[in-house]
């Protein structure tokens, strides 16, 4: 059979675009080389667990909000219900050995009064970064339909950088901490990550803070359900080894088991790096094929999946950012796991699991740490599993003493960066594929392929938000953007 449109990878931003283009009458074909759709988001269960993987809140989906506009015009508003986070502090400060915690309330009116009040003296600085986060955080064209399309991808090589722009708070070390702790969310160290970048994550959690009853996995089934409305075919452990021409245009894909599939249209969601890989030579100009292999990779991580002796609220619909010292943050790897900072999230968004009793805890941590421990065919070793078992412990033990009133916490499971690269196939495992460091382009979604696209992340960035967006730029550039957006207008 002969597809309209073939999707590499089934992650949010495959099934974005598969959506979009299923929506226009293309017969569309997903393809995942996973033995599920959605890997890196849709969860897992242990001793009676739901513990999320790639997704734990996302900012834009309060009432009228950017993200959930997309989500009604992909037809999966019906299909979720959104959990608010806690209005008084739906995430959180703790800087190790120091006082109170710094909560962070919904919504920009009241973060501005709440900072004012424990910042007096920094007050029209503070309302003035507000400012301009509130200015910049949905500046693009799918988030803002007044916005028109000719500054897209063009990446300011003058901006600020995030830490820069933090020095006018350097008589409030704690303020610069919580003004810099999202760059855990998008993997990119404060020096080297834009002001626009910070506010595009923070600022979309400023505005509003929602989880999904059910995580991560409802949300990638309520994209299945959508799929198979729509005649689209998901197809799982079908890995792309080839992306074929014919004629000086794309003509389909083939897989590692020989098969061919041909289509007229084929967008690769999966890491850009991957890409030239799969392309015949010469299909690229050198110097692209060589700006996609050198793209800056966010770090990976060391993930801990533990379960509290008894039920805590310490971490219902509150996340726990936990930093070693004050200051803009540092993500540094070559520090000890105790000293580097910290992302903590409760797994509660599954009423029918006993969510109330799981930790969640993310550490930054290079690809390094494990790349020894598994052996030339890439298989893991023995030593390999005794050395994850050892972490989980000193993990346990360190979330333990940084956040104490969670009280005994047994491991249940730990990703390394290994397990990142399993289920993304990103190299080294970088938590959010490629990222967007200032000074870099990121690649847009046309190639010089005709029929060739690109989307996923890397084109306009990480999160649901960002891939949602990904995959209207990705199908937008296909289809029309004004048709895309026409439509969108008419679902408000
Ligand atoms: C630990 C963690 C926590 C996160 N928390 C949040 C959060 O709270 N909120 C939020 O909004 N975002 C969060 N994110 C980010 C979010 O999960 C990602 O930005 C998003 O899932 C990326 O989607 P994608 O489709 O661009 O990429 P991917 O999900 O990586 O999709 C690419 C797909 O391509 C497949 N693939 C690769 N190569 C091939 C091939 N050759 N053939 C076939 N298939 C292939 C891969 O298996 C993969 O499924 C988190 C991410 C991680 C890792």
């Amino acid at each position: 059979m002969t597809y309209d449109s073939i999707i590499i990878g089934a992650g949010l931003s495959g099934l974005t675009c598969g959506l979009l283009l299923a929506k226009s009458g293309r017969r569309v074909l997903i393809l995942e080389q996973h033995s599920e759709p959605g890997p890196v988001v849709r969860g897992f269960l242990r001793r009676g667990i739901y513990f999320d993987s790639g997704f734990h809140y996302a900012g834009g989906l309060g009432e009228g909000g950017p993200l959930r506009l997309l989500l009604k015009h992909l037809g999966l508003v019906e299909k979720l219900k959104f959990l608010p986070f806690v209005a008084d502090g739906f995430d959180r400060l703790r800087i190790t050995g120091s006082g109170d915690d710094i909560a962070l309330p919904v919504g920009m009116a009241r973060i501005a009064a709440h900072l004012s009040e424990l910042f007096p003296h920094l007050q029209s600085e503070i309302i003035t970064f507000l400012d301009e986060i509130e200015e910049r955080w949905c500046d693009f064209p799918y988030l803002n339909l007044n916005k028109d399309f000719t500054a897209v991808g063009l990446a300011s090589l003058d901006e600020l950088s995030l830490a820069r722009r933090l020095e006018v708070f350097s008589s409030a070390p704690e303020l610069q901490t919580l003004l810099s702790m999202h760059a855990l969310l998008y993997g990119i160290a404060p020096q080297q990550a834009s002001v626009t970048l910070n506010a595009q994550v923070a600022g979309s959690y400023f505005h509003s803070a929602h989880g999904i009853d059910g995580g991560g996995r409802r949300l990638i089934d309520a994209c299945l359900q959508r799929l198979t409305e729509s005649g689209a075919t998901v197809r799982c452990r079908a890995d792309v080894v080839q992306i074929l021409s014919s004629d000086g245009k794309v003509a389909g894909v083939q897989l590692a088991d020989g098969e061919i599939i041909a289509a007229t249209e084929v967008i690769a969601t999966c890491n850009p790096a991957l890409v030239p890989a799969m392309l015949p030579a010469g299909v690229l100009r050198p110097a692209y094929r060589k700006r996609l292999e050198q793209l800056y990779q966010t770090p990976s991580a060391l993930i801990l999946y533990a379960r509290c002796a008894t039920p805590t609220s310490t971490l219902r619909r509150t996340n726990l950012f936990v930093c070693p010292k004050p200051g803009t943050l540092q993500v540094a790897l070559d520090r000890t796991l105790e000293d580097r900072p910290m992302y903590l999230a409760g797994a509660d968004h599954c009423p029918d699991t006993d969510g109330t009793r799981g930790v969640i805890a993310i550490i930054p941590a290079d690809f390094d740490e494990v790349a020894a421990r598994q052996n030339s065919t890439g298989q893991r070793c023995s030593e390999y599993l005794n050395w994850k078992k050892q972490m989980a412990r000193r993990l346990v033990r360190h979330v333990m003493t940084s956040v104490p009133e969670l009280g005994e916490l047994e491991p249940l499971d730990m990703a390394t960066p290994l397990t990142l690269h399993d289920y993304s196939r990103a190299p080294q495992g970088a938590i959010y594929g490629v990222g967007r460091v200032m000074g870099q382009y990121n690649p847009q979604p046309q190639t010089r392929l005709p029929g060739f696209y690109l989307s996923g992340q890397a084109v306009a960035g990480p999160g649901l938000l960002g891939t949602l967006v990904a995959g209207y730029y990705t199908c937008g550039t296909i289809m029309g953007h004004e048709l895309l957006r026409g439509e969108l207008r008419t679902c408000r």
